[in-house]
């Protein structure tokens, strides 16, 4: 049985609490017409230790009951035709999954060529992992060299392997790939690759992630080889500046190349389309409690809106979760049909982009929430943006952790860091919801 809270091992999902109520749930611990945690109770049957835990848990209102879900169709319904193409995939994967994968994203992507047969190598799972090598030759261990706990496979190496979630974790881009411990890595990479798939606000952006997982997973790779040839391997410390400098050569000279065939560039925050609003949204999250934060901009890129609230969270993109929830729960307000939503989380940007269920439990109902708004306003977007686009928000966001800022930012309290990006005038008339 699941526990309760997964991080709280000690509590299950079922628990005796007191011998008078021995058949408490945990639904009884919530108030059914809030929609929040019923404190007074919590703090009668938990020590406080754990009353802290279970409050960065967020309730949704719109719950869904537990509910069976074939995972095999994007929708979740079962079908003869998903049968049959789930039994096919399985038994001659790569000849028939090859149609689907975005091949002309990675051939067109501004990777170097060695870069771009490698991901085919890995995509068409033909590297010479121990898991693979140990069918023809059984002798053979099959232990990841890396890590030594798991057998070795490209998902393993690529996607589920500490090392290479360590690796971009403590990246600049700060990515979290724990969440997609149920993908291959060829699903993964799919959906990184997949041009105006509405995750990246521009291909140039998606260029640059792309560049990074092509330098990191031959690293990996390499240093891997190193361990298997009996050499010692480069520790995860060392091995960061290496591959961050790595990637960053790369990418220079990608946008050479670009500038030179005379394209604009340009990462810095730009104004929405005439009629659309811009919504930026970051959190600051320290030690459980998290400000999440979003600012607002008509097309002239003049402020219109800001608030902040804060929360108990579980990790921050939790935490950005919410910025972008609240904001999503502000423009269905005030009726806007025209917005683009942007945050610096690209995990939390991937989860509402992604059609499948994500295993990120913490963000998990939020980002339910998020599609639920989403649905009601198809035209609204939700794109990753660098953090260098994200400034006003990142701000705000600071400046309201400081001060436990709870509501709406009136415009004379709009801290001046917020405005960096200079629309003019620097403050529209705030929209009321
Ligand atoms: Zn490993």
């Amino acid at each position: 049985m699941d526990p309760f809270y997964p991080l709280l091992q000690t509590l299950p999902s079922w628990f005796i609490c007191s011998l008078f109520i021995p058949h408490l749930l945990v639904r009884d611990l919530i108030d059914p017409t809030s929609f929040s945690w019923n404190i007074s109770l919590l703090a009668e049957l938990f020590p406080v230790v754990v009353v802290k835990e279970i409050r960065k848990i967020h309730i949704s209102p719109f719950f869904k009951p537990k509910s069976l879900f074939w995972s095999s169709s994007k929708s979740g319904t079962f079908s003869t035709k998903s049968a049959y193409l789930t039994d096919c995939s399985s038994r001659i994967d790569n000849a028939f999954n090859a149609n689907t994968f975005p091949w002309k994203s990675l051939w067109t992507a501004k990777l170097h060529n060695r870069h771009k047969l490698f991901l085919w190598r890995i995509i068409h799972n033909i590297l010479p992992t121990r898991s693979k090598l140990s069918i023809f030759l059984p002798s053979i261990p099959t232990q990841c060299p890396l890590c030594d706990s798991l057998p070795e496979s490209v998902d393993h190496i690529f996607i589920n392997c500490v090392f290479i979630k360590q690796l971009f974790f403590i990246s600049n881009w700060n990515f979290s790939l724990e969440s997609f411990n149920n993908y291959t890595i060829k699903d993964w990479l799919a959906l990184i690759l997949k041009k105006n798939g509405g995750v990246f606000p521009s291909n140039i952006i998606r260029e640059k992630f792309l560049v990074t997982v092509a330098v990191f997973f031959y690293a990996i790779w390499t240093n891997r080889n190193l361990i298997t040839h009996g050499l010692p391997p480069v520790s995860l410390q060392d091995l960061l500046p290496i591959v961050t400098n790595k990637a960053t050569s790369h990418w220079t000279s990608q946008l050479a190349c670009a500038l030179k065939a005379g394209k604009h560039i340009s990462q810095q925050w730009s104004k929405p389309p005439v009629g659309w609003y811009k919504i930026n949204s970051d959190c600051s999250f320290i030690n459980g409690t998290a400000s999440a934060a979003f600012i607002i901009r008509n097309f002239n890129g003049s402020i219109v809106y800001a608030h902040s609230s804060m929360y108990h969270c579980h990790d921050s993109t939790m935490a950005e979760s919410f910025a972008i929830r609240d904001a999503c729960s502000f423009i269905k307000r005030a009726n806007i049909k025209n917005a683009i939503f942007e945050a610096d989380c690209l995990n939390a940007i991937l989860y509402i982009n992604d059609d499948t269920p994500q295993s990120h439990w913490p963000s998990s109902p939020l980002i339910d929430e998020i599609k639920r708004y989403w649905s009601l306003w198809p035209k609204w977007k939700f794109k990753f943006c660098p953090r260098n686009s994200n400034l006003s928000a990142h701000n705000l966001a600071r400046w309201a952790f400081n001060l436990n800022w709870n509501g709406v930012v009136s415009s004379s309290f709009i801290p001046i860091s917020c405005f960096c990006d200079i629309g003019y005038p620097l403050v529209d008339s705030f929209i009321h919801d």
